[in-house]
């Protein structure tokens, strides 16, 4: 063969391997116990059928049409892919490191490449989607290289930095030496209605999914008050009517009870933490259909670390941390008695994901109310309902399975042994499979 022929046939092998590796063969999961995310009551031996990513057929039996790769799940139960619906894909937890030396000395690069880590951890635990609620470029970033297949992770939908005001809890100069500066610290600050509008349509321009908002202060950021409304009901109903106008969602961080009432009347679509929120406030939440993203996973761990290491959280925040984060647990029992939505959210961005699951129904959730929070709820929450958190015909094949009915067993939520997203395989038996 001479080298002309030779390269014409290496070229016709790829271009054949490439076909072949393009054609996804249908996948059948056989389902021991199914609980489909919709609310329905679980199913015994289910089969879902699954083309490409999407999830083509759900039926009772084990079916094995020729052709078709036989996933056996039949010993487990299949429940839909979780979302997490507040999490900052660069955050360590904060035990690790001491949070102001690290901000000052990792760059946005450095933070992306902590952040795949994180986000490939995060899929392994079982979370399919996730909503960062505050970061900058490169959660854009990696939100692309993850929908792009060039990193394993959720489904991101993305916040850019939180919006609020000058010495607010997004404000990245308080606490600083003031002559300290980076470009893009600013790019979260509102101090008016106008400046409110304009930041909207820049996030949007930069990759935003949705609008993150600090009204009130915050407890992990130096000199704000967690008890103060800081942004005027003016900007926040600028905020919401901008966002909405443009096709996204207004996440609010929120403490005091007044300050939630005003951003729920301003509009916002999720109110998180709400830790001082009254039966009245939730009564108000409950009229706009507004939810509740409790978060009492960052609560649990920072109150640890301001017990055990107050050295390594930002200048004089431990005070806070322990004079506030008891009080969404307390609360959560009246805002599961008040009927309002609940979705699912950790504010973390290392660690387990699945802590969460636990600490609800510690205080006061049914676990299949839980689980519900973090399939059904979240991905309404979401705007993605007609996608995800959910196994039905249509929806993205992001499925998950658990060695025991969650609802009798609910500590096997935190023991994922099988992750699928968009029908490929990241976790097998526990174990990662070849592509993580
Ligand atoms: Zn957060």
């Amino acid at each position: 063969m001479n080298h002309t022929l030779i390269a014409r046939l290496a070229a016709a092998l790829v271009l054949a391997f490439t076909a072949e590796s393009s054609f996804c063969a249908d996948i059948v999961i056989h389902a021991g116990t199914l609980i489909d995310g919709t609310g329905a009551a679980a199913r015994q031996k289910v089969s879902i059928s699954i083309h490409d990513d999407k999830i083509t057929a759900v039926e009772d039996g084990f079916k094995s049409p020729a052709g078709a790769q036989v996933i056996d799940l039949s010993g487990a139960t299949v429940l839909p892919g979780f979302i997490d619906c507040h999490v900052h894909v660069t955050a360590m937890l904060p035990s690790r490191t001491n949070s102001t030396e690290y901000w000052v000395t990792h760059s946005d690069i450095d933070r992306a490449f902590d952040a795949q880590l994180f986000v490939r951890q995060m899929l392994q635990q079982g979370f399919t989607s996730a909503r960062d609620v505050g970061g900058g470029d490169e959660s854009v970033a990696l939100r692309n290289a993850i929908d792009a297949g060039k990193i394993p992770g959720p489904r991101l939908m993305v916040s850019l930095e939180p919006l609020g005001p000058t010495a607010g809890h997004g404000d990245p100069r308080s606490g600083l030496d003031r002559d300290l500066h980076h470009s893009g610290w600013e790019n979260g600050i509102v101090d008016t209605p106008e400046q409110a509008r304009i930041r909207v349509r820049e996030h949007r321009r930069r990759g935003a999914d949705l609008i993150k908002v600090m009204p009130s202060g915050g407890i992990a950021s130096t000199g704000d008050d967690p008890r103060q409304q800081l942004m005027t009901n003016e900007e926040m109903r600028v905020v919401v009517e901008t966002a909405h106008s443009l096709g996204m969602k207004v996440a609010a961080h929120i403490y005091p009870a007044p300050a939630i009432e005003n951003a729920v009347r301003a509009g916002v679509d999720s109110v998180e933490h709400g830790s001082f929120a009254t039966a009245q406030t939730f009564a108000l939440m409950k009229s706009h259909g507004t939810y509740l993203v409790p978060t009492l996973t960052v609560f649990d761990l920072y109150y640890a670390a301001a017990r055990d290491h107050p050295e390594l959280l930002t200048p004089g925040t431990a005070p806070k941390e322990l004079a506030n984060d008891l009080l969404p647990k307390k609360n959560l029992p009246l805002a599961i008695q008040s009927g309002i939505k609940i979705a699912y959210g950790t504010d973390i961005g290392e660690g387990d994901h699945t802590l969460e699951f636990a600490l609800l129904i510690a205080n006061g959730m049914k676990p299949i109310d839980a689980l519900l929070a973090a399939t059904r709820n979240a991905a309404d929450l979401l705007g993605r309902a007609d996608r995800v958190g959910s196994i039905q015909s249509g929806r993205f094949a992001d499925i998950v399975a658990v060695p025991a009915d969650p609802v009798a067993q609910p500590d096997a939520l935190r023991h994922v042994t099988f992750v699928m997203k968009g029908g490929v395989v990241y976790r097998s038996d526990g174990r990662p499979t070849s592509l993580d």
